[in-house]
């Protein structure tokens, strides 16, 4: 049976990068080799990962504008405190708007003082907080593009005199945005560009070495920068499968492309979830919700083993929400295609006809 996945993370990728990607387990670029039984330094991998860092500095429109594209292991959630080691000195400013905010600046107060600039905790983060001011003297700001737990996703960035820092694990080649008004992009690579085990990290090289710290050198941005994101061994199956995702994107036209495609199977749901009579959104402000992931509830909880049993028969995965919010989140990422959409609001308007 035909599956639709809705899965938050890990996620679903393109039909075409599976297949790939199985083929070069088995005999990688005909060598007769697995991919992950060669030297990562070997011809063949070097490329891949010289590949997997171009591509992702292509889409961003940042290729050689002072840039570096690194694929490190430790998840997003390393991130948090890498960012934070190699640029917080004594004060940081962070934008808090979820759970994944939350635990960055969690790690960013091991290290330093943290500011926080504004949060929207008192409405259980279902809005994005506006203006708010950053104050020019801390080190950085840290913000999160899209809340993938609560259903949220920023539109606006503030213009800042200091390095802006985002989290972008759930968004990143979604949706087109002034990449070059951010000093360091961080994503985990299982929410919309390959398996889980690798991390894309863009960073403006001239905003480090300026911490007074010794950074231990799997923390150092600069170290695997002169390594070329092969430090140590990377994570080489996740890191070829990211490039083959990135390609497929380059293919389609790239992120102007998906954009559109991303807003419709946005639309599709959100029309459906306001029209419908049985169910509610959990972000009020339609500026604030998040074209990735889209939260909402049965504003009647009885009809939820009927709901649940329909999603199944209808092939539908990974519709639950975050066990922090409960519901119901459904994951558009850029492999979703428009028609797993439209079979879920098919069964939302089946359930609203049968009740
Ligand atoms: C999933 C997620 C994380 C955590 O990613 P890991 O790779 O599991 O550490 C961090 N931030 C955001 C926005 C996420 O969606």
């Amino acid at each position: 049976m035909q599956k639709h996945n809705f899965s938050a993370g890990p996620c679903i990728l393109p039909q075409s990068v599976l297949q790939k990607s199985a083929e070069a387990v088995l005999n990688f670029n005909n060598s007769n080799l697995s991919l992950i039984e060669i030297s990562h330094r070997s011809k063949d991998f070097v490329e891949v990962m010289e590949n997997a860092r171009n591509l992702a500095l292509e889409h961003l429109g940042l290729l050689n504008k002072g840039y570096q594209a690194l694929y490190l292991q430790g998840g997003a959630s390393l991130q948090f405190l890498m960012v934070a080691y190699n640029l917080l000195e004594k004060k940081a400013a962070y934008l808090n708007t979820g759970t994944w905010s939350n635990n960055a600046i969690k790690e960013a107060k091991l290290i330093g003082e943290v500011v926080e600039v504004a949060t929207s905790k008192n409405e259980n983060f279902n809005f994005i907080p506006k203006n708010y001011t950053v104050p020019s003297d801390a080190d950085y700001f840290h913000c999160t593009s899209n809340n993938t737990i609560f259903g949220t996703q920023m539109q606006v960035f503030p213009d800042t005199e200091i390095p802006m820092v985002c989290d972008m694990s759930s968004d990143i080649f979604s949706r087109q945005l002034d990449f070059s008004k951010f000093d360091l992009i961080y994503a985990g690579a299982q929410k919309n560009m390959g398996p889980s085990g690798t991390t894309l990290v863009v960073v403006k090289e001239n905003i480090l070495e300026k911490v007074s710290r010794n950074i231990p050198s799997m923390l150092n941005y600069k170290v695997h920068i002169n390594k070329e994101s092969m430090f140590n061994t990377p994570s080489v199956f996740a890191v070829y499968v990211s490039m083959l995702t990135l390609q497929w994107l380059k293919d389609l036209g790239g992120i102007p492309k998906i954009e559109k495609a991303n807003t419709t199977k946005a639309q599709l749901l959100y029309n459906e979830i306001d029209r419908n009579s049985l169910f509610e959104g959990f972000v009020p402000n339609k500026e604030d919700r998040s074209k990735m992931n889209a939260t909402f509830n049965l504003k009647n909880e009885t009809l939820k083993a009927t709901f649940d049993e329909q999603l199944k028969q209808a092939g539908i995965n990974g519709l639950n929400g975050h066990r922090s919010v409960g519901g119901y989140r459904a994951s558009m990422y850029n492999a979703l295609p428009l028609e797993s959409v439209q079979i879920l609001v098919d069964v939302m308007q089946h359930l609203e006809k049968q009740a």
